[in-house]
């Protein structure tokens, strides 16, 4: 008999229909209507399952807010203009964001807020902080418009499939049952068109060799650029992952702050991957929109000026306040910790100047 719950389901779906691609899997555990991990669990914070960068310092949302709030003028200030952020958590990136927002009042004024959000756990937390959203399913649901667009740790959240490499050519991986009827991953054979999804860089590369892909996330970033090419505007996405195509399998299952089995409790666990910033640069510069970086965290948020943010911040602080501020945006941009495995990406109509924060040419916003 298989388990019940959401691995009961899968198993018979297993059983019903062959095995499961590893993205298939992925946004069962994580989407199901049911039992997915985004529908039920609140995951995020001390508490929750993992934490993010805009739950460690409200710096990181008040610099982005800036930097969008710096963009909109480069635009011509068009009046309204989209705020969307895909993903937003608990809100917290945005309620730091609109505060910085606010000390450019024209900007803030022109804001329309678009929040794309799929769990209806974390839609409730971010609707009472941010009374103001819209909220839509995905991208498709937000209107066209000059746009500013913002995703924290979202990509990673997409679902990715896996390829090994064999003796002779690539086959998928996949999730199938064991004769117990638990989860296993098993690899399928060999073929032609597994091999075609393989990044060329990657393709060469020796047996036993496993590389992930996210059809989802390249797909994503077109459709951002394509608006991008329609109306003046700008995203910025930042995630952990790698600059190059990199082999090996980072798919990982974050459970109360730690790593557990991908397969044993599906819906219990909070499942990501490291994100493909080539492939992502490239589908967006496919449909012509211009890309920056992708930049280590940590030089991105100093350059956009970070250190003079946290003075600023201590100065007014109580003295007991001041060390955590100062722990809290080092967890961000130290190597050692968020500041290098996180990396940020911008997206910007063609046309516009180089935005701040990826390179000599920035003008710092104020
Ligand atoms: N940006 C937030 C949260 C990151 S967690 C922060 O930095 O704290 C990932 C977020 O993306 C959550 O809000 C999750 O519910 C949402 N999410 C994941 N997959 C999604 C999808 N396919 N569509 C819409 N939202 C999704």
């Amino acid at each position: 008999m298989p388990a019940a719950g959401l691995s009961g389901r899968i198993a018979r779906r297993i059983r019903a229909e062959g095995p499961l691609s590893v993205a298939a899997f992925m946004a069962m555990a994580l989407h199901d209507p049911q039992d997915g991990y985004y529908r039920r669990r609140h995951p995020i914070g001390a508490d929750g399952d993992f934490v993010t960068a805009p739950e460690i310092s409200q710096i990181f949302g008040e610099l982005i807010g800036l930097w969008c709030a710096d963009l909109w003028r480069r635009m011509g200030a068009p009046d309204p203009v989209l705020a969307v952020e895909l993903g937003p958590g608990r809100g917290t990136l945005m309620a730091d964001f609109l505060r910085a927002a606010a000390t450019v009042p024209d900007f803030r004024r022109a804001l329309r807020l678009y929040l794309v959000e799929a769990s209806p756990v974390l839609r409730a937390a971010q609707a009472e902080r941010l009374g103001e959203a819209v909220f839509a399913d995905d991208l498709d649901g937000v209107p066209d418009g000059p746009l500013l667009l913002v995703a924290n740790e979202f990509l990673d959240a997409l679902p990715v499939r896996q390829f090994v490499r064999g003796a002779a050519g690539w086959a998928e991986r996949l999730v199938a049952v064991d004769e117990r009827d638990r989860l296993v991953f098993v690899d399928g054979a060999e073929n032609a068109l597994a091999a075609s999804w393989i990044p060329a860089a990657l393709r060469g590369s020796p047996p036993g060799t496993v590389v992930e892909t996210c059809s989802a996330a390249a797909a994503l970033a077109g459709g951002i650029a394509a608006r991008l090419m329609r109306h003046p505007g700008a995203a910025l996405l930042i995630d952990y992952g790698h600059a190059a195509p990199t082999p090996g399998a980072t798919l990982a299952a974050i459970r109360r702050h730690r790593h557990t089995d991908l397969l044993a409790a599906p819906g219990h666990a909070d499942l990501s991957a490291h994100v493909d910033f080539a492939a992502i640069r490239a589908a967006a510069e496919r449909e012509g929109a211009e890309c920056y970086g992708p930049v280590p965290q940590g030089e991105f948020l100093a350059r956009l000026g970070a250190g003079a943010r946290l003075a600023a911040l201590c100065a007014k602080a109580p003295p007991e306040r001041r060390e955590s501020l100062a722990l809290g945006l080092r967890r961000l941009i130290d190597p050692r910790e968020m500041g290098t495995l996180f990396k940020a990406l911008a997206l910007v109509s063609p046309g516009l100047p180089a935005p701040a924060g990826f390179g000599d040419q920035v003008t710092e916003p104020r």
